[in-house]
């Protein structure tokens, strides 16, 4: 049998390619990516996107308007 030079290669789960440094690991689909890559939107994640969190009011509630 032959050697495989290939235990510690990581490739990006994207565009295919060996990962110089340290690999990215998605928290949403949990893909090994590239630093390129390492973004949600960059390797079309198909977990859940990463959006702001919602301002909530102190309150509770939103009225639309206080008409006085
Ligand atoms: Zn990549
Ligand atoms: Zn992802």
């Amino acid at each position: 049998m032959k050697d495989k030079k290939n235990n510690s290669v990581l490739k990006c789960d994207f565009c295919n390619e060996m990962i110089n440094g340290l690999p990215f690991t998605c928290n949403y689909c949990g893909k090994t990516l590239c630093s390129k890559h390492r973004l949600p939107e960059a390797h079309d994640c198909t977990g859940e996107p990463k959006r702001p969190p919602r301002v909530l009011n102190p309150w509770g509630k939103y009225d639309s308007d206080n008409k006085n």
